[in-house]
């Protein structure tokens, strides 16, 4: 008898929200399958080669910070002021530990800045220019604000001041698409992963440009470790997205966490409980959840998420609306 294969799992989002099938052409869903299927495979490579959680999850987010199909790093959204705020989170359930960095200007990839708060600070948070700092001496990428700009992204600013919305906003429409929109045709457009390792240890990282139009340092819930992003060997890892202040109102992450290692209850309830809560107080979005099983559950309240997930036989299997298209492996 050979030693079984210890599991190994990659699962990541790129933002739930009210993601519609007659506005999706094929082009754009190409798009996102695309960039989506380069960061599980780029996070199935460290974890293969024996890498850790955390450098899969942060190499799997790097991939799609750098996209401009997505609501983190280049391609954010724009805050009132016409900036790019880009806040992040990364955690390792081995640990406890945890980076995060908000109201990041400058920083290229913002989990690489979370993951060096986690790895090389006794910090958990870092924020603004004191984060920038920190992450120019520790030797990461740094850019012109101009970097992040995307065309769309700007015009979804000017149509959201005009409409007056605080915008948590995916941008699937192109420009002619793009109407005065209703609470329900909102999209959220973070992005995130969780990863079980080689070693039995599971992390989680988020990463966004938080809300279109938002303002007076506006802070949601993906660089707040326990409701954005949390990790825990002994439960799960999770990140989020979605209405980020009822996500923190609700603890998101750890509420979710805690249910599984303290009721055993299975990760798909877990999830749709966390997100009930979330919906009763007038929220909506999504949770991926994975144990150090590698079991996970993919779940949102909205009409899609874009999500993935990966596993040792390194086949990617993507889905953005309801239905089989990921094989169900909850328990
Ligand atoms: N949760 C993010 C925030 O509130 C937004 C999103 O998920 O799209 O900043």
């Amino acid at each position: 008898m050979t030693a079984k294969t210890p599991p190994i799992r990659l699962a990541i989002h790129g933002g739930a929200g009210g993601i519609r099938r007659d506005k999706l052409t094929p082009e754009r869903e190409q798009a996102f399958v695309q960039v989506l299927t380069q960061s599980l495979q780029t996070g199935y490579q460290v974890l293969v080669q024996g890498g850790t959680s955390t450098d899969a999850v942060a190499a799997a987010i790097v991939i799609m910070e750098d996209s401009p199909v997505f609501n983190a790093g280049k391609g954010a959204v724009f805050s009132h002021e016409g900036h790019n705020e880009l806040d992040a989170s990364i955690m390792d359930g081995a640990s406890l530990n945890a980076g995060a960095v908000a109201a990041v200007t400058t920083i290229r990839n913002p989990i690489l800045a979370a993951q060096a708060v986690m790895t090389n600070s006794p910090h958990v948070m870092l924020i603004g220019t004191g984060a920038e700092h920190f992450a120019a001496e520790q030797g990461l990428e740094i850019v012109e604000p101009s970097y992040f700009f995307v065309q769309h992204r700007w015009n979804q600013l000017q149509k959201a001041k005009e409409n007056e919305q605080i915008a948590l906003d995916h941008d699937l429409e192109t420009e002619s698409q793009t109407q005065a929109k209703t609470q329900n045709d909102e999209k959220h457009g973070t992005v995130g992963s969780v990863a079980l390792d080689h070693y039995g240890n599971l992390a989680a990282g988020t990463s966004t440009g938080g809300l279109t139009n938002k303002r007076f340092g506006r802070i949601g819930d993906t660089p707040i470790i326990g409701a954005g992003t949390y990790a825990d060997n002994r439960s799960v890892a999770i990140s989020a997205t979605g209405t980020g202040e009822m996500f923190i109102r609700t603890a998101a992450a750890y509420q979710t966490a805690i249910q599984v290692r303290l009721q055993n209850m299975p990760l798909a309830q877990a999830a749709d409980d966390t997100l009930a809560e979330i919906a009763a107080i007038g929220g909506e979005g999504g949770l991926i959840v994975l144990n150090a099983k590698g079991d996970y559950a993919l779940r949102f309240n909205t009409s899609g998420m874009f999500r993935g997930v990966i596993g040792n036989d390194g086949i990617v299997h993507i889905g953005i609306f309801p239905g089989n298209e990921i094989p169900a492996q909850s328990r």
